[in-house]
């Protein structure tokens, strides 16, 4: 490699691992990571979680002298063009070469569009965190829309500051649509216990300065309004380079490469081709990030690594976690055990599991993983 070097897109734990896999490999060559992040890197997973609650403020991702220590340069600013003819980026004014190139880029929250939308708080970076978690001190009534498990993790760990919590969203329960009406019911057991009062089959139709009005009139009380309906993938620089991209996402093959030469991409910005799935999956999972990562950053150092296994994460709404493990692009059917104090869900399709969601229930998981990568049917009968 050149005295051009990796170059990285991006300082979420995408990026980072494919840093840290490049360097493992190559001890020489320039690794810089651009990233228009103003903090150094950083664990997003505590920030609707225990950052949110307060019990914690440390959520640096590694020690400050640890990119120092791999000579791993951080950039800031935001990338604005990539010419993948030339193998350059321009970062402010700055024209930067690269030998190989990892878009890591992940996604932001998407804007609400309503009248008032602005009002809404977002949370994604650090810095969205810090303001939500000022405006969250001194609120007595705060509305959260979109029970996805952020909206979910978010609404109980306000509800867990004292503060009155209604979590506003279309669906009759949480993730209805998603996981079923079994992990539904489920999951609305777990936020409400918290003292989140779930407020579904509605919408917002305006936000106030201190109140948001749903679509069946009725008026809720907020001082503070949280959206947590979704993200988009910053795809744009792919997009205008010329990348094959679908559905806002970059495609590439198991070996995180896109369409361009000495191209990859990896984390929440990608299509990629899993392995052990045998088609291209989308995921938007920290760790599968880092997996993803990790293979981007090996591969350009020359290894032959690709991405393999069932993706996964845990979820925690106030005091009880969630763990599921699933290819996430459908199932036919589920069907839900109970245990003494938890649960599993089963989710199969043509036969065979294609996902697990466990509340205490950790050998489950286990297997659930397993028998996902395997493309074996469900333990219990799932019809
Ligand atoms: C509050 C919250 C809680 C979460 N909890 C969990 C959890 O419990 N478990 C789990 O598995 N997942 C969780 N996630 C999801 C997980 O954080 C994401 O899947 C993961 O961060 C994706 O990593 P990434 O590296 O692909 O992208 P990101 O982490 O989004 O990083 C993208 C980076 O690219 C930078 N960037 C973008 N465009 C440019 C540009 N043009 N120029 C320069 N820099 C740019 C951004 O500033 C950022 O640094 C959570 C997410 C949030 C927001």
């Amino acid at each position: 490699m050149s005295a051009a070097g990796l170059v990285i897109i991006g300082s979420g734990p995408a990026g980072v691992a494919a840093a840290e896999a490049f360097r493992e490999h190559d001890a020489d060559a320039p690794v810089r990571i651009m990233t228009e992040d103003p903090d150094p890197p950083y664990e997003r997973p505590p920030l609707s979680k225990e950052y949110l609650r307060g019990t914690t403020d440390d959520v640096a991702l590694h020690p400050a002298d640890w990119f120092a220590e791999r000579s791993i340069e951080l950039h800031r600013g935001t990338v604005t063009e990539l010419d993948v003819t030339d193998h350059a980026i321009l970062l402010g004014d700055d024209r930067m070469a690269y030998d190989a190139l990892v878009l890591a880029t992940g996604a932001a929250p998407r804007p609400l569009l309503v009248p008032g939308g602005e009002r809404a708080l977002s949370l994604r970076s650090l810095t969205d965190a810090r303001r939500l978690r000022e405006a969250a001190t001194g609120a007595k009534t705060a509305v959260v829309i979109g029970a996805g498990f952020i909206g979910c993790e978010a609404a109980a760990s306000l509800a867990m500051r004292g503060i009155t919590v209604h979590l506003v969203a279309p669906d009759t329960l949480p993730q209805e649509k998603r996981l079923g009406s079994d992990a539904g019911h489920r999951i609305t057991d777990l936020v409400t216990a918290t003292g989140v009062r779930y407020v579904g089959n509605t919408s917002v139709r305006e936000i106030g300065s201190h109140s948001v009005l749903l679509d069946d009139e009725r008026t809720i009380e907020a001082d503070l309004v949280l959206a947590a309906t979704g993200v988009t993938p910053n795809s744009d620089l792919a997009r205008a380079a010329g990348l094959r991209v679908e559905n806002s996402l970059i495609v590439v093959d198991g070996h995180m490469r896109t369409s361009a030469d000495d191209v990859y991409a990896a984390g929440d910005i990608a299509l990629a081709h899993n392995a052990d799935a045998g088609r291209a999956i989308a995921v938007e999972h920290w760790q599968d990030a880092a997996d993803q990562g990790e293979v981007a950053g090996a591969r350009a150092a020359g290894r032959t690594v690709s991405w393999s296994g069932a993706p996964g994460f845990w979820s925690d709404i106030g005091d009880a976690t969630l763990k599921y493990s699933a290819w996430g692009d459908g199932y036919e059917h589920s069907r839900i055990v109970d245990h003494d104090d938890g649960f599993t869900v089963w989710y199969e399709r043509d036969g065979v599991l294609v996902g697990v969601l466990t509340h205490n229930a950790d050998d489950d998981y286990d297997l659930g993983g397993r028998l996902i990568v395997e493309g074996g049917p469900a333990p219990t009968p799932v019809r």
